[in-house]
């Protein structure tokens, strides 16, 4: 037996503060459960009644004479953890404690929280809630509907998890109006014990369910959704709605990476990268699981769409194309099919317009026709009807057509609302409707969006051989004095040890032989300042580039100077940096990590130079990144087309820069107090040896950060 089992599939249940007072949560729970029929055994407790609802009473959960697996807890918050005593006293497995007034509240319920905590280890049953509006088990077998929600779920596939307690219950009333159908329900509260997680895993081998939604507030522990997540996603689908927002915690905007990092970033990469499939909204989460449980997934992004007006079905064709999903190209039997069944007056392409005579009989050939063709991965019609016909017929052929293919068909219904709301009991197979055509679209993209993760293969995480020791001692040393930046020429090091190809560079200290260190690289060549503080140099005029002769460094550096005084930062320069010219056609890039204090480091990638913030072209990714995450970010980015090459341009070498990014990511995995690092810009260019780093900066803590 499983340690959730007593509470999602109890035996028995005491309901502690069952109460005969209409209106009160104690009243609505009974009568929750005896209306849907639980299949095991229940206890009212409460000392003041015999008998409640015409079901014995007892005084308290020990003197229940039958063995009790699981308790649900309405009592007022004074009195939880003399219950939570008793039911461990008793032996109860397992706790479901609704009653308000924990670490919601601070204070005084954050002890009360603590001392339940105290008494799950004492007596270990597990605990749901506190704060929560409680579970439902929908399967045939248990029928517990423990939730004071005014609502009798129909037994289905779903199983939904909430850490609100009333979005639980919107939720809740949103499956019953399309009749969905639930396996389980779960309302966590505060979690203080159980927690998505805990739901993940246990849902994850269960056999009623076959869909996973969860409302999440917030993640306890990232890592671990991570792994259980990508375990679990290719078996079923996980849709997650994520409001509210993450610490940002330490995250300095000194660096680039650091300020591009938002709040929601780590959010989107964590969730992308364990294919999970993320919506922003209750609504879209509804739309989303209607046709996950109700349809196959697609097996390609090819749309093919049916419709009997013509501007939804160029709606849909709209958006088709800016989701990033395929207009299906017919075949030429499909279209002589089509050709002779359809008015000539229709239009036989994608999308087939079939005009409003278009009754059951066109829907369902032409149906027929376009999911037998090999060419469509995912039918969408679209019906706006007529005066002349019943809608009802027209879905009764779709659903007797779509019954017969293992591909989806999302119904676009834009019909009297009556009629949608009485649709879902009217057929037990009613397939997937949408009011409007946009929502069946993104349904669709985000269908194929979890098609496209399922078939991608796993990735493996390269390891190069690099220079690790003389690293950690540079890094060991400025640890030891407090942390921060490190001088240009340990980054430089750093990376030149890692396999980065780094820009020649000479360090001149502040009144060294500029025209020595000149001599070294050959002109054409940059000149820069450094110095503590100067963060974004060229803003105070700090990068001079193309320098011919050592008359224009000796101009540029007095000039520099001159400048640095105006911006009142000569004090703090210490030296300069002069560099070999990187090739003046390459392009920009921007690598970079920073650390989120609850998802650890982030990994990113973008258009990089001066524009970097404004452009905001970039993506992240938690660790670990894999060889199939670094391509994914060079090719999301959506200035990929410029590094392929645009009228006429080279390509310059990706490669190079799929393989830079996983070289970071090995430097994040082995030295673990890097606060932030930003490789900003790395000029990339077609031949591998003209590709140079330009300019970078790592920060490291006193003590390791993740
Ligand atoms: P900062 O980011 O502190 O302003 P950078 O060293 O990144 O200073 O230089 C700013 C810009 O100058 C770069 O984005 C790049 O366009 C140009 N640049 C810097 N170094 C070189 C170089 N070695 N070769 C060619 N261009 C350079
Ligand atoms: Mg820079």
């Amino acid at each position: 037996m499983k340690s959730l089992d007593p509470i999602l599939k109890p035996r028995s249940v005491a309901i502690v503060g069952a109460t005969p007072r209409r209106g009160s949560i104690g009243h609505e729970l009974m009568k929750s459960i005896i209306q849907y029929e639980y299949n095991g055994k229940l206890f009212p407790v409460n000392p003041k009644y015999e008998f409640i609802h015409s079901i014995k009473a007892y005084p308290s959960v020990q003197s229940i004479p039958d063995p009790v697996d699981l308790a649900i807890i309405v009592v007022p918050k004074e009195h939880v953890l003399s219950v939570a005593e008793d039911c461990g006293k008793k032996g109860v497995k397992g706790l479901v404690v609704i009653s308000a007034g924990f670490k919601e509240v601070g204070g005084e319920g954050e002890e009360r929280e603590k001392a339940l905590l105290q008494l799950k280890e004492k007596y270990g049953y597990r605990i749901v809630g506190p704060n929560c509006m409680g579970i439902i088990n929908a399967t045939e077998e248990v029928r517990l509907n423990a939730t004071f929600a005014p609502v009798q779920p129909e037994s289905g596939k779903l199983a939904i998890m909430s850490q609100s307690g009333a979005l639980g219950v919107a939720i809740l009333l949103a499956v019953q109006n399309i009749n969905l159908g639930l396996s389980y329900f779960v309302s966590v509260g505060n979690k203080a014990d159980i927690a998505g997680i805990d739901l993940l895993e246990y849902w994850e081998n269960d056999e009623r369910t076959q869909v996973i939604a969860l409302y999440l507030e917030s993640f306890g522990n990232p890592l671990r959704f991570t792994e259980i997540s990508k375990r679990i996603f290719k078996k079923k689908p996980i849709v997650v709605v994520k409001s509210g927002t993450t610490a940002a915690g330490a995250r300095a905007a000194s660096s680039h990476t650091g300020a591009l990092a938002g709040m929601e970033i780590a959010v989107e990469a964590l969730l992308q990268q364990c294919g999970v499939i993320r919506v922003s909204t209750i609504d879209e989460m509804m739309d989303l699981v209607f046709a996950l449980t109700k349809s196959p997934i697609p097996k390609g992004d090819r749309i093919g769409i049916l419709t009997n007006a013509g501007g939804p079905g160029i709606m849909a064709t709209d958006a088709v194309e800016t989701l990033g999903l395929r207009m299906a190209v017919l075949s030429d039997t499909t279209v002589e099919t089509l050709r002779d069944m359809l008015s000539p007056e229709s239009s036989v392409g994608n999308p087939v317009d079939m005009l409003a005579a278009a009754g059951p009989l066109e829907y369902e050939k032409a149906l027929d026709a376009l999911l037998t063709d090999d060419g469509v991965d995912l039918a969408i019609t679209i019906f706006v009807p007529p005066l002349m016909i019943e809608p009802e017929d027209v879905v009764r052929k779709i659903i007797e057509v779509k019954e017969r293919y293992d591909k989806p068909v999302l119904c676009v219904l834009m019909a009297e609302e009556r009629f949608l709301e009485e649709l879902p009991r009217r057929f037990r197979e009613v397939p997937p409707f949408y009011r409007f055509p946009e929502s069946a679209v993104r349904v669709a993209a985000e269908m194929c969006q979890y098609w496209r993760w399922c078939s991608r293969p796993q990735g493996q995480i390269k390891t190069f051989p690099v220079k690790i020791e003389p690293i950690k001692e540079i890094i060991c040393k400025h640890q030891s004095t407090g942390g921060g930046f490190l001088p240009p020429i340990e980054v430089f090091k750093v990376l030149e040890d890692y396999g980065f190809p780094v820009c020649k560079s000479v360090i001149v200290s502040k009144g060294g032989d500029i025209i020595e260190a000149a001599e070294q690289i050959g002109y054409p060549l940059v000149l820069k300042v450094y110095g503590e503080g100067i963060i974004h140099k060229s803003d105070i005029g700090g990068v001079v580039v193309g320098i011919k002769t050592p008359e224009e460094l000796i101009k540029a550096r007095s000039k520099m100077e001159d400048q640095c005084n105006a911006a009142g930062v000569l004090g703090n320069v210490s030296g300069f940096v002069v560099q070999e010219m990187a090739d003046p056609d390459g392009k920009e890039v921007i690598l970079g990590m920073t650390v989120d204090d609850k998802f650890g480091p982030l990994v990113m990638f973008g258009m990089g130079g001066k524009y970097v913030e404004i452009l905001k072209d970039i993506t992240f990714r938690v660790m670990p990144v894999t060889d199939i995450d670094a391509w994914e970010m060079v090719k999301e980015i959506k200035s990929y087309p410029l590094l392929e090459g645009v009228r006429g341009e080279k390509r310059v070498d990706i490669e190079l820069l799929v393989e830079s990014i996983q070289r970071l990511a090995q430097l994040v995995n082995d030295i673990h107090c890097l606060r932030e690092l930003d490789i900003n810009p790395f000029i990339v260019a077609p031949e591998r040896k003209h590709c140079k780093i330009v300019d970078a900066r790592i920060r490291v803590a006193e003590k390791d950060v993740y």
